[in-house]
Parts: structure tokens; sequence; C-alpha cells
């Protein structure tokens, strides 16, 4: 008998750590409250690994600087993805220690051409709307009926870049897709993706509201025709915030993926380099597919791995090809937590509870594991060992019942490579929602899992 349990009891533990725990959760949650776009995200790491010593690669690219072990150096891709290394004191063909997470959430996008009117009022129209189009999986009913902001980015002709945010200042207005009265609906009433359409402005006084609204985007220098070169995106507006009476728990947008994102950068920030590069990769478009040249399908990882041992002069491609293989990854994510409100789907001597710690998922998918990376027990072996020397509280998990669904994360892609990779993170609540929950206990136990594993042989 093993004297650990899967998921042993957290209460002695939380008074062991509660201190630091706390803090740590209250720089998440202002990180949580201030970055809702993925270039918010990599602004707000970017700038707490350069104040702990980062470099940017491009730049030491361009001098020819020579790395060394120890050495700390970032890389951007289109303002929208991350990685970081620590280089280790030993080559990089014996493998690398690498956490990857995505920092893409779903939401609404605008459309292209967002702006319309609609309503009849006299000979004008009532209402000025943004259409939009989802993105990633949304039960569409929850973004209905609640304040939202826009946040993003307008690129003008000229070259210039407009930032936005509106919406989350007490001062601000916030926006919304509306919903029908429960006297006026039927049982069969769905909100459907077309119907996901942001009531952005009223009549105005002399104006109709296109005008109107217009007029607004004007003063800050945006013009219709920008909206076409823009990315905002529709987000919850407010702020993280601590839930339930004992404030063991987080309610924020974007848990999924950014709880994580923020544990990795900060295991990074905090660890001695040590004999295996210690990396850290954060993805866009996890939600959708991995995508794109900012997804992690895309060859930025590789490339900048390439570079990095450029500059440590180790870099052919025989020497490459084994620091990737030889590498060892966990891919950080977020599984559905048991719920309560809503066992049906769950079962529950797998289901990863909340308090119970870091959450490993050894395989997803779904008819039988179809597409999912199951990892190998002798790396899982090693971990266990890892974190019962280093007295981190995790449990082995699955998501739902066996063919009740499941999903992918972006463990199989760098699995290609021939990497030993597993799926770790924390268990959430109300996934995918406008609001979801996390605990402090979990998130503060993946960022100590991180560290070690970042450090580990
Ligand atoms: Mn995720
Ligand atoms: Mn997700």
């Amino acid at each position: 008998m093993e004297k650990k349990t899967n998921g042993s009891r957290r209460p002695s533990k939380i008074d062991q750590n509660s201190g630091r725990m706390n803090d740590f959760c209250n720089r998440y949650k202002s990180f949580l409250s201030e970055c809702k776009t993925e270039r918010e995200c990599i602004k707000f790491f970017a700038a707490e690994l350069e104040q702990k010593g980062f470099r940017p690669l491009s730049k030491l690219i361009e001098s020819k600087t020579k790395l060394k072990p120890g050495d700390k150096v970032y890389a951007i891709n289109m303002n929208k993805a991350l990685v970081a290394f620590v280089v280790g004191t030993q080559p990089f063909e014996k493998g690398m220690n690498i956490l990857c997470a995505h920092i893409d959430s779903p939401r609404l996008d605008l459309k292209s051409k967002p702006l319309y009117e609609d309503g009849e009022c006299g000979d004008s129209s009532e209402f000025c709307l943004f259409d939009t189009h989802y993105y990633g999986g949304i039960k569409k009913y929850q973004w209905t009926a609640l304040p939202l902001a826009l946040h993003g980015l307008v690129c003008k002709k000229d070259a210039t870049k407009i930032d936005l945010k509106i919406g989350e200042d007490e001062n601000d207005p916030v926006f919304g897709v509306t919903d029908l009265l429960p006297h006026l609906s039927k049982e069969s009433d769905k909100i459907i993706g077309e119907k996901l359409n942001l009531i952005v402005g009223g009549v105005g006084e002399n104006a109709s509201p296109k005008t109107a609204v217009l007029k607004v985007l004007k003063s800050i220098g945006v013009e219709e025709k920008d909206l076409i070169s823009s990315e905002i995106e529709v987000v919850p507006a407010g702020k993280a915030r601590d839930f339930g009476f004992d404030r063991s728990m987080i309610m924020g947008y974007g848990h999924d993926d950014r709880s994580l994102a923020f544990a990795c950068v900060q295991a990074l920030m905090t660890n001695p380099p040590s004999k295996r590069a210690q990396v850290v990769v954060l993805a866009d478009k996890e939600e959708i597919g991995s995508t794109g040249a900012t997804g992690m399908k895309s060859k930025f990882f590789e490339n900048m791995v390439a570079e990095v041992m450029a500059l440590c002069g180790e870099y052919n491609e025989l020497a490459f090809k084994r620091a990737l293989n030889k590498s060892q990854v966990i891919s950080c994510d977020v599984t559905a937590g048991y719920d309560p409100n809503w066992p049906e789907p769950s079962n529950k001597k797998t289901e990863a509870l909340l308090f119970r710690g870091v959450a490993f998922c050894k395989y997803g998918g779904s008819r039988g594991k179809n597409d999912s990376n199951d990892a190998n027990p002798e790396y899982i072996a090693a971990l266990r060992k890892l974190m019962d020397e280093n007295d981190i509280t995790y449990q082995f998990t699955e998501m739902g019942k066996v063919d009740a669904g499941g999903g992918g994360t972006v463990a199989f892609i760098l699995a290609e490579y021939g990497m030993q990779v597993i799926d770790a993170g924390i268990p959430v609540l109300s996934m995918h929602a406008p609001w979801e929950v996390i605990s402090k206990f979990d998130l503060f136990e993946s960022y100590r899992f991180y560290k070690v594993f970042l450090e580990m042989m």
C-alpha cells in the first residue's frame, strides 16, 4: 500500500503554505483582471520576464550575442504567443524540460464589418450593434444578459495601432447581448450564433445610432473602415474575485488556460538554472484547434529552439533533433472539475476534484481514447517520485464518463517530436463560461509542481 492516496486531503497543506498561496493568488487575480486577450497576456508576461533578466532573442540574434549556461531569453510570436528559455548547464541535445500552456480563451470576436443599425424608431433605427462570430466552444446563452467589455486593437493603413479597452473602468460604458424575458420565451427558444449581436448604442439626440457610435470611435482615431483591420474581442467586463465565504476559490474570466500560463511563467522566473534547459511555451489558438501562425501547430517553437541552440554554438540538425526527442513536457491545461450541480456526465471515481491538487490526465479523447496522447507509465512513475519527494498534492483523472465526451489539448502536437508528454493542470467549474471557478490550493500546487518539474533531471 502506498502512503499517499490519489488526492490527499487538503487542510494541513493549505495551512502550511497559506501566506505564500494567498500572495500568489492575489497577484494572479490582478493579472487575470487585467489581461483578457492574448496580446494583453503577452505584454504582461514579457514585461515580467524582462524584469527578471530575460532578454529578447531577436536582439541577441541581431547582435550575434553568444549564450552560455544560465542565460535567460524569450521570443514573441506576432504579439500572441511566447517562448522563454533558461539555458541549461548541459548541452541541449540531452533534452529540455518544457511547460506548455495556452493564453487564448473562449469569447465573441467582432466580424470584419461589424457595425450596423436595427430596430424601429420613426424613420430611423433604434440601435447600433456589432455583429460577432464566437471563438471556441461556448454555450451561447451564457453570453447574453451580462456586462461585456471590448478589448483589442485597430490597425490603420498608415501602420499606426490603436489599443482599445472599454468596459473595465467603473466609469466606462459596458455592452451586451440581450435576451428575451421568460414570459415571451418558449422552451424551444435557442440562442444561435447569429443572435449573438452586441448592442453598442441607441438613438442619439440629433444623430442616428450609428452616427453617434462612429463619432465616439472617431474621437479615439478609429474610422468605420479601420474596423476591417481590427482584432477586437468581446469579453466579460469586471474583475476576478474571491469565490465563497472562505475565499478558497477564485471566479474569473479565462482560467482556461491563463491560470496555468501564469503558474508556468512564475515557476520559470523563480527557478535557478539547472542541468536541462528550462522552457515555457505560451500558445495561442488552442481553443480552435491550435491552428494558424500563433497556434501550437506552427513551427515557431522549434524555430526558436534552433535559434537558441545556434547562439549557444550547439546547432546542427542532429543535435537539434535529439534536443526535441529527448525532451519531456507537461501540457499544462485545465480540466473539468466534478460539479455537485452536474454530477450526471461525471464518474466520481475518476473525475478531477477541486482542492485535490494537480490534475493529471494520462489520456483524453473519446470513442476509445481516439486522438489522445496516452502518456507512458515510465514517465508517470518518474513524475510520481518527483511529486512525492516534494510533497505535492496530485490526482489522476479523466474528463467525464467513458464515451461521455472529451476534449483535446496541445499534448499530441509536442508528442509528435517523440517527447514524453502528459497533461497536468487544475480542475475548473463552469469551464468555458464567461465566469469560471478554480480553487486557490490547486493553482498554487500546480505552480509548486511546475517549479520542480523544470529542474527535473
Ligand atoms: Mn484549455
Ligand atoms: Mn478550453
